[in-house]
């Protein structure tokens, strides 16, 4: 046998791990609801219409090519522009990198600031490729406590314990994945205060930021003095174009302390060339044109949520806080005795009630005796699940 190397055999992705014994059922010809992955795509969101016309046109017109490996010098500027609006951040287009979305932003980042060894602080619960990718790149992903009764804010005396010599950033996903948590202001900057403390960058992961639900998004980026801040964004989200593949990020660095990592992550950026061209174009026209369609996918979103939520908190066994932002819900699994791990729950469920979730352990050791739902489909839709979990969670109870 040809072995492969341990570094890639030693990846983990909790999120489509579930769906090999969802496929089992399916091919036995039982229909299950899957409520497991993030994608707007596969259900009634769509790109605006003027961002698919630019990509389409963009190709017609014969912009084919390889740009430059730091995205087009128009998106870059556009990005400045949306991200001055958003953030009010002092940055130029040389602080932008245009990659192949937020996933190759992480490569870059954890790929230049790592040796074996360092590590990165990381939330737990997270979205699963934090650990997965800190671990590619030889580190050891830190994870810091999220509290669950304070909304899932992060724990800052716990990231304070965490951080040690080999520490290297302090990463943030606001609005968060999987918990739907919304930061506040005093969160972010007591986290910006402990970074500058221990002279540690901040990653931010603002794929989310515009759908949130009651509050408004903080960036670390726009209340930085001195810490350095890396902003990630792109168009998967509030764009809904997740399979184009388009992300960015910049450096809010007054005090240039990540020039020679700025250095490193563009020595990554050539080897890999440039990216999506055409899709560069379409990021141009979404970055500077109308955001009404954004209004009308987020009264939907709401109505799920709101929907979602109320019909959780009727089911007895679990509890659940009420998401501030993105399109995920965490529930905890309060009875017990019935299940083995989270993991074993989430496969009885899918089994008996045929609606398939992601287990919390998945996302890290705070997620445990927890799971994961997308609230993307339309109410009939979540109807039908709930429905049917309800009737799973009375029955084992009651058994
Ligand atoms: N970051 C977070 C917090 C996410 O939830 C996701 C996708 O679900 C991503 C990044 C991936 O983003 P992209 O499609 O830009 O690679």
């Amino acid at each position: 046998m040809i072995r492969a190397s341990e570094r890639a055999m030693g990846i983990e992705y909790a999120i489509r791990d579930v769906v090999l014994p969802a496929r089992e059922l399916e091919k036995k010809g039982v229909k299950v609801i899957r409520l497991n992955i993030g994608d707007p795509g596969q259900y009634d969101f769509q790109p605006p219409e003027h961002m698919r016309e630019a990509y389409c046109k963009a190709i017609q017109e014969g912009h084919n090519y390889y740009g430059p490996s730091e995205g087009l010098p128009a998106l870059r500027e556009a990005i400045v522009q949306r991200e001055r609006n958003k953030n009010g951040v002092d940055i130029t287009p040389d602080d932008v990198r245009v990659t192949a979305a937020v996933t190759e932003a992480l490569q870059f980042i954890f790929g230049a600031l790592l040796n074996p060894g360092d590590n990165i602080l990381v939330p737990s619960p997270s979205y699963p490729p934090y650990t997965g990718l800190v671990k590619f790149y030889g580190g050891i992903p830190n994870e810091y406590l999220t509290v669950e009764e304070d909304g899932w804010q992060p724990d800052i005396d716990d990231i304070r314990k965490k951080i040690n010599e080999r520490t290297r950033a302090i990463a943030v996903i606001n609005p968060n994945n999987p918990t739907g948590a919304l930061y506040e202001k005093k969160t972010i900057k007591a986290l910006l205060d402990l970074a500058g403390e221990y002279d540690l960058p901040v990653i931010s992961d603002e794929i989310y930021d515009l759908m949130t639900y009651e509050g408004k998004h903080v960036s670390p980026g726009s209340l930085t003095k001195d810490v350095p801040v890396i902003v990630m964004n792109g168009l998967s989200k509030v764009y809904f174009a997740t399979g184009w593949r388009l992300g960015y990020f910049y450096y809010v660095d007054p005090e240039d302390k990540l020039a020679e990592v700025r250095e490193a992550i563009d020595k990554m950026a050539r080897i890999r060339i440039c990216p999506n061209t055409p899709a560069q174009f379409a990021a141009i026209a979404g970055l500077t044109g109308p955001m009404d369609y954004l209004d009308e996918y987020m009264a939907k979103l709401r109505e799920r949520r709101d929907y979602i939520y109320r019909r959780l908190t009727e089911i007895p066994g679990i509890s659940t806080q009420k998401p501030q932002g993105a399109f995920y819900i965490f529930p905890k699994i309060e009875e017990r005795s019935r299940w083995k791990s989270d993991k074993e729950f989430v496969l009885d469920a899918l089994n008996e009630a045929h609606v398939l979730f992601v287990h919390g352990s998945g996302f890290g050791y705070a997620g445990e005796w927890h799971f994961r739902i997308v609230f993307l489909p339309p109410v009939e839709i979540l109807e039908e699940a709930m429905d049917s979990f309800e009737a799973f969670m009375k029955k084992r109870l009651a058994g």
